[in-house]
């Protein structure tokens, strides 16, 4: 596999599996292990995993590109696979064990589904500092207890990447992180999931209670969790997000070309919207403009992962509150160029828009970007 042949896997799945159900799902809320299976069968779930596990070792140029492919057609979906690949490359940067081994390979033979439980309840959108506290067992095993807010994939994934605070450290963040097991003892998922938009990827809340996990499923050093936050999941979550946000910009751009060339007014000789309205050509324009502008803006926070340099944290923190900011900005266009077709869900496009606003709250929150863009800027510590 390499970047192209994912992607175009990618839009082959989004294609035959994603564009018949996506509008259903959304209407439902219902999560589409169809989807998952594929994903597995078509070797997606190992994308980025090491190639002695049967993973394809492709990096974030070739994650993004899925990413996008996925989320031009069902976001919800899309964000299913971003959250199991970071749950997949933190599991494959702790020490291998053969627990985790086996974990690693299963996913790479698309047998197991992996997704991120870090958000809790009392800490919020601040996932860098849990509230639940590991207690220690003998042999290195810990006991986990917590109430995690939001879990994309909840009650469908094989495990859970949970963080909890180090019962050695001190710190708001001294936090270890772990691999749940589903099915483990003690672990629910605690609600349904009813939101605004990604409707169909099931990210509701869940409880550990006193749940235990073994020394070798323990990801990393006591009280090295942040650090991993910081230098595994951040950048790739970001960039991933940013994707999600070009897929659905892309989706907007076509639906509303679809739509202004096939709508029509009869009584100026049936003339489509988009030859009799200046005002409309001008606003797609402008979401193309702005939508190429992401594309262009997606490709140099990759260019900076790919080879780091001074401005690389900047720009991944830059890269998903801009992308945010687009999708939003872009399917909101959309919707007023399509008018009440686009209000009354002829079209389509308001899942996109529904689906654009998850983006700025999810955590890192395009609010708390901005925070630490400021900070840095000034020279001031981040946390
Ligand atoms: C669809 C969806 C899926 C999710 N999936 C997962 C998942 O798989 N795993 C996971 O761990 N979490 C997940 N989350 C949780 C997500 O990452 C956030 O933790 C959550 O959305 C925060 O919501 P809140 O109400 O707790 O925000 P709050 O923390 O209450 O924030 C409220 C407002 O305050 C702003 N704010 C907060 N702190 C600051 C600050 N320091 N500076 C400036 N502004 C600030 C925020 O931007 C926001 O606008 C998911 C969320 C959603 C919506």
């Amino acid at each position: 596999m390499n970047v192209e042949s994912a992607a175009s896997a990618a839009s082959a799945i989004a294609r035959t599996v994603l564009a018949p159900s996506a509008a259903d799902g959304d209407k439902q809320g219902r999560f589409s292990t169809e989807a998952v299976e594929e994903l597995g069968r078509a070797g997606l779930l190992g994308l980025m995993l090491p190639v002695d596990v049967g993973g394809s070792l492709l990096g974030p140029r070739a994650f993004a590109g899925v990413v996008a492919a996925l989320a031009e057609v069902d976001a919800s979906v899309a964000m299913v696979f971003l959250m199991h690949t970071l749950a997949s490359v933190t599991i494959a940067a702790a020490p291998r064990t053969a627990a985790l081994e086996e974990v690693l390979r299963a996913m790479a033979g698309g047998r197991h589904l992996s997704t991120l439980a870090f958000s809790e309840t009392g800490s919020r959108s601040h996932f860098w500092a849990p509230i639940s506290r590991a207690e220690s067992l003998d042999g290195g095993g810990a006991r986990l207890s917590a109430r995690k807010s939001f879990v994309t994939s909840a009650g469908h994934a094989q495990s859970y990447v949970t963080s909890a605070l180090s019962h050695t450290g001190s710190g708001l963040t001294d936090s270890t992180l772990y691999l749940v097991l589903a099915g483990s003892e003690g672990v629910t998922v605690a609600g349904a999931w009813d939101g605004l938009g990604l409707r169909a990827n099931a990210s509701s809340p869940m409880v550990l209670e006193r749940c235990v996990v073994p020394a070798d499923r323990r990801l990393t050093a006591e009280g090295g969790g942040f650090q991993t936050m910081l230098d595994v999941v951040l950048p790739l979550f970001n960039v991933g997000q940013a994707a999600v946000s070009l897929g659905l910009c892309r989706a907007a751009v076509a639906a509303t070309i679809a739509h202004l060339k096939s709508a029509r007014f009869e009584h100026l000789g049936s003339t489509s919207l988009g030859e009799a309205l200046p005002t409309l050509r001008a606003q797609l324009a402008t979401m193309q403009i702005e939508t190429d502008g992401l594309l262009a803006r997606l490709d140099d926070a990759i260019g900076h992962l790919e080879q780091p340099g001074e401005l690389t944290m900047l720009r991944v923190l830059e890269v998903k509150a801009a992308a945010g900011e687009t999708a939003i900005a872009v399917t909101s266009l959309a919707m007023r160029a399509c008018g009440g077709a686009a209000f009354s869900r002829h079209t389509g496009i308001e899942r996109f828009f529904r689906d654009a606003h998850a983006g700025a709250v999810m955590a890192p929150t395009n609010d708390v970007l901005r925070e630490f863009i400021g900070r840095a800027l000034l020279g001031l510590p981040l946390f």
